[in-house]
């Protein structure tokens, strides 16, 4: 059975409470957003020659595992562009129809955010990147021999494409984004920040030790920092006089399960799980998936991407190893752990 995770990097679509405190909490401009500087440098630079030029934006891909501020760098681009952005998602534009219609809605300048990207099917991909080349729209009208083709005009827009994996995006459509960046994980100082300014958003007083305790068990992603921010301000207006100190976070953390790196019981459970069965043997994610009732996805999207990170698992041609280190943060033996680790 699937483990419910305080560490989950999606967003319940039922919580409503969740997604409004997300858009409070949503940086709205440049100065607002915490790290990712190489990003906002060439970002900074595109918006002002496209200014410079009255030009709309050159189409932008942005990857990465989720909950790093794609979406929010979204938001960020529409304001300092002075643009109106339309939000969608791949899964959401199910047949060519519901693009186009999206399409013709569009004005000139106008942003087109579409989230998962690469859940777009083949068919309404095909539409999209014609559009995106020269902002014509194909359409057909009529049926059987009556059909014809109309070729319609489309505003200047700019589409800005969020994913997971570029891997998975076809290859005529990648090539369509003029800007393609990667958005990396946040380091502990950058997620103290993002922590010290959610909490002064949310008028919580979070001590600023507490702050960097808390930074560290984030996995250096902004949306986990905002979520044990969260769970840490209800412990404390709970239990004490909801000030947030070392003490009261270190006491929540506990209640949270959420060990001194950030892994929650989900991760020990798939790492426990991969060592007891596979020891340091390549094993592949269906494999993986199967031995802790997840779906492959999940373990792609949200588990794997930190363990990767903190060199927990590294991926062979073979499937996913658990590493020494991994090995030695879950109190388990392996054969050559002290040969390697000097
Ligand atoms: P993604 O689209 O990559 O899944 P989001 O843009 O939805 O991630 O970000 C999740 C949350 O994290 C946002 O609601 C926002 O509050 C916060 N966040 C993301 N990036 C930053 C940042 N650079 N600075 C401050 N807060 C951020």
């Amino acid at each position: 059975m699937a483990i419910e995770r305080i560490v989950d990097t999606s967003i319940p679509e039922e919580d409503y409470d969740e997604q409004l405190i997300e858009v409070t909490l949503r940086p709205q401009s440049f100065a607002d957003y915490v790290g990712q500087e190489r990003l906002k440098k060439n970002l900074r630079l595109a918006i002002d020659a496209a200014k410079k030029r009255s030009e709309p934006l050159d189409h932008i891909l942005l990857y990465g595992p989720p909950g790093l501020g794609k979406t929010t760098m979204a938001s960020v681009i529409a304001h300092e562009m002075g643009s109106s952005i339309r939000v969608t998602a791949g899964p959401a534009i199910e047949r060519a129809g519901d693009l186009a219609s999206i399409l013709t809605n569009l004005t000139d300048g106008d942003i087109l955010f579409i989230d998962e990207i690469h859940r777009l099917s083949r068919t309404v991909e095909e539409v999209l990147y014609a559009a995106m080349e020269d902002y014509k729209l194909d359409i057909m009208i009529g049926k059987g021999p009556a059909a014809r083709s109309v070729r319609l005009d489309l505003p200047k827009f700019t589409v800005i494409g969020a994913t997971t994996r570029t891997g998975a995006l076809a290859a005529p459509l990648r090539d369509r984004f003029g800007h393609i960046y990667r958005l990396d994980f946040y380091t502990h100082t950058e997620i103290a920040q993002i922590i010290l300014r959610a909490a002064s958003i949310l008028g919580s007083t979070i001590h600023e030790q507490a702050a960097q305790l808390l930074s560290t068990r984030a996995r250096l992603t902004p949306r986990i920092a905002n979520r044990l921010l969260k769970r840490v301000r209800d412990f404390a207006d709970v239990n004490g006089d909801g000030i947030i100190d070392t003490v009261t976070t270190t006491k929540a953390l506990e209640l949270l399960e959420v060990d001194e790196l950030g892994l929650d019981a989900g991760d020990r459970n798939l790492l426990t799980s991969m060592i007891d069965h596979y020891g340091d043997n390549p094993v592949g994610l269906t494999t993986i998936a199967a031995l802790t009732g997840d779906e492959a996805t999940t373990i792609e999207d949200f588990y794997e991407p930190y363990l990767l990170q903190i060199g927990f698992i590294e991926r062979t041609p073979r499937g996913r190893r658990v590493t020494v280190k991994a090995y030695q943060h879950m109190g388990k033996t392996h054969s050559q752990a002290t040969e390697e680790l000097v």
